[in-house]
């Protein structure tokens, strides 16, 4: 059996990596010049820039069965968040996981008392359930679930609106709570991670024994999908070239995968711009994610990237990144001094932030026009399956499943497993 898969992203080369062990002849063809899709990063001048950024939860089922995390050299992120609100900065952490930041934490008025008992709280029933259980049943927005089990508007507004609408993409809370429920359950039963050679290092191991035997092919987007007798039997490269396959898998974003297809996908998508600076000291201590609370910032949060993997910068120079929620329609300078000017308010009275700002160079932007797919309440169980409905043609990618890596890599194994059940 010789199985066509287009789009190398997590998806399609873990069900390439799959289907590979398994004894099936597969050919990726990926239409940009590497691998990785959304998971990419660049080097320059010392410094690992992820292209956008984002996290690995280390707790994701799906990385753990299919990366050798060890190599990966996760450099973890400390539970919590350092929350900016009204020109001062107050800690919040897992008491159970970071002592040294518990004392501050609880003595932190930003979230009364009560809700932060509530937090425990829900980090417990959550650890004891399963993820099915997490995931079945009716759905609602992460803001109905988190006001139903009765926290405050204070904490929504300071906590949950910047640190989920980092993770969502959007501030709104109207994501399906199932992905909050999912995504509070993996940080609190492990951390968020970045590899020491970048985001980009997770799609890098995936592919290596595919690249090292030739089975992925760079610069080569499909632009049709080739049909005989009713099945989906290969593509048309943009070259011209056809390659022919006993099954294809498009795993490819949705909206290519609705293009190729002609088949529904899920609508809209949701956009982030990230922002790096470089500098010659942190503007603070420590591996915490840094939230703004102010609702109308441009800034959602930031990160001192090389506190938490030093690999990330060359000796001596550090790195800053920043993320806005959304892609806006403003130039570089206008995005650099917008975001400093922000970051300055966050900081506001720290001295030593402030001078070690003051210093910082505007070293690279990223606008991801396509990040993830909006994940309204009730979405998940009307997603495509695997397999398309056509003969011959199957699915992978987030689109399957939910929009994440883990759902990414998911959606492959699933994917080869359905193909090897039809075969
Ligand atoms: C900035 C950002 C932050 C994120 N944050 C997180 C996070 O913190 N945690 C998390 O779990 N997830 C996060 N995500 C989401 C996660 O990255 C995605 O859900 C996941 O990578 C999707 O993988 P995929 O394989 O389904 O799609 P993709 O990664 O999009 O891969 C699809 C591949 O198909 C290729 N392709 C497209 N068209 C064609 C064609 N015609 N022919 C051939 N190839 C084609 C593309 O070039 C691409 O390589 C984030 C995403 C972004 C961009």
């Amino acid at each position: 059996m010789h199985v066509l898969i287009i789009g190398a992203g997590l998806a399609g080369l873990t069900c390439g990596r799959v289907l590979d062990s398994l004894g099936v002849t597969v050919t990726l063809i990926e239409a940009s010049d590497g691998v990785g899709g959304r998971v990419r990063s660049d080097q320059s001048d010392g410094f690992t820039f992820d292209r956008g950024f984002q996290v690995l939860f280390d707790a994701y089922p799906a990385a753990r069965r299919h990366l050798d995390m060890a190599a990966l050299q996760l450099r973890r992120f400390e539970p919590g968040a350092i929350i900016c609100a009204a020109g001062k900065r107050f800690v919040l952490t897992d008491p159970l996981r970071d002592r040294a930041a518990a004392l501050d934490a609880a003595l932190a008025p930003v979230v009364p008392p009560l809700d932060k008992l509530r937090v425990l709280l829900l980090a417990l029933q959550l650890r004891r359930q399963s993820i099915e259980a997490i995931l079945a049943g009716d759905d609602e927005t992460t803001l109905a679930y988190l006001q139903r089990r009765g926290f405050s508007a204070q904490t929504i507004a300071t906590f949950f609106r910047p640190f989920y609408g980092g993770i969502f993409l959007d501030r709104s809370l109207r994501t399906s709570a199932k992905c909050f429920r999912f995504d509070f359950k993996m940080l609190s039963e492990g951390m968020a991670a970045l590899p020491a050679g970048g985001m980009g290092a997770i799609a890098e191991q995936l592919a290596a024994p595919l690249l090292a035997r030739g089975l992925i092919r760079l610069n080569a987007p499909a632009m049709e999908l080739l049909s005989a007798n009713g099945r989906v039997v290969g593509t048309r490269l943009a070259s011209g070239e056809e390659i022919y396959a006993d099954a294809v898998v498009v795993a490819t974003p949705a909206p290519e995968a609705a293009r190729l297809t002609g088949l529904p996908m899920p609508q809209g998508a949701l956009q982030t711009t990230t922002i790096y600076f470089g500098g010659m000291q942190p503007i603070y201590r420590g591996r915490k994610i840094v939230l703004n609370a102010a609702p109308d910032g441009l800034v959602n949060n930031a990160q001192m990237i090389s506190n938490v993997a030093p690999e990330y910068a060359p000796p001596g120079r550090h790195l800053l990144s920043v993320t806005l929620l959304g892609v806006a329609e403003m130039s570089d300078e206008e995005l650099y001094r917008g975001a400093l000017a922000d970051l300055r308010r966050m900081f506001a009275g720290d001295a030593v932030a402030l001078s070690a700002l003051a210093g910082y160079q505007p070293l690279r932007i990223y606008r991801i026009a396509y990040a993830q797919f909006p994940q309204a309440p009730g979405i998940h169980p009307l997603l495509p399956d695997n397999r398309s409905g056509r003969a011959g043609l199957y699915f992978a990618g987030e689109f399957t499943e939910a929009s994440s890596l883990n759902a990414a890599m998911i959606s492959g194994e699933k994917c080869a497993a359905a193909m090897l059940l039809d075969r």
